[in-house]
């Protein structure tokens, strides 16, 4: 494992994110949104976010900068980034998969909009955020830059702490007690803990 290799798995990750994604963000274009909760503050956390894994990150690997947060590589964390950006990308396929049309960027509650709750879903409520927990974490593990490793786990812990409650409240309303049931048997994004 070397700094080059890390950096291009870190690379990998984004493309294959964007793979992933793509077929979701064509299709959300076309699904009409019964209702929606975006706003001035989900744009802001948007845009934190994508800040923190995917612009920073992206300055770091075509500049180097900021050079001066610069720390020595270690390899086996370079690896452990690369194993976690795997696990990072299993989930975000698997999230997509069950959410199919619901899927949204942001907080939308689509026409016929249907409550997910078995694939990936069985075991805890948001998985795309655990995947994006796992990529923040990789973004850490395979950057040696003490700006651009944890911009990642900054960035997204703001939309996550800022959205996760909202978007709750929104599929309360929309799903009542089906999903004050799915709660009540499934954790937010860690099996068991959290
Ligand atoms: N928080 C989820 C989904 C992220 S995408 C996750 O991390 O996996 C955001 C959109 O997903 C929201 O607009 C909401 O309408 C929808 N959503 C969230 N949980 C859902 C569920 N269990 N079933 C169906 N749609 C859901």
């Amino acid at each position: 494992m070397t700094p080059l290799i890390a950096k291009l798995a870190y690379g990998a990750l984004v493309v294959g994110w964007f793979i992933i994604r793509y077929p979701y963000a064509r299709r959300a274009r076309r699904t009409p949104v019964a209702s929606s909760r975006r706003g001035f503050r989900e744009n802001l956390l948007l845009s934190v976010s994508l800040t923190g894994l995917g612009l920073l990150p992206i300055l770091y690997l075509a500049t180097g900068m900021p050079r001066f947060a610069d720390y020595p590589f270690h390899p086996a964390v370079g690896t452990l980034g690369v194993l976690v950006a795997v696990a990072a990308l299993v989930m975000f396929r698997l999230s997509h998969k069950a959410l199919g049309r619901n899927w949204s960027i942001s907080l939308d509650v689509r026409d016929r909009h249907t409550l997910v709750t078995d694939g990936i879903y069985r075991w805890v409520r948001h998985p795309m955020y655990t995947a994006f927990w796992l990529w923040a974490l990789a973004q850490a593990l395979l950057l040696p830059n003490a700006i651009a490793g944890p911009a990642g786990l900054v960035g997204f812990g703001i939309l996550f702490f800022g959205r996760v409650g909202s978007e709750e409240r929104m599929m309360l309303d929309a799903f009542g007690d089906q999903y004050r049931a799915y709660m009540a048997r499934t954790r937010r994004v860690i099996p068991l803990v959290y």
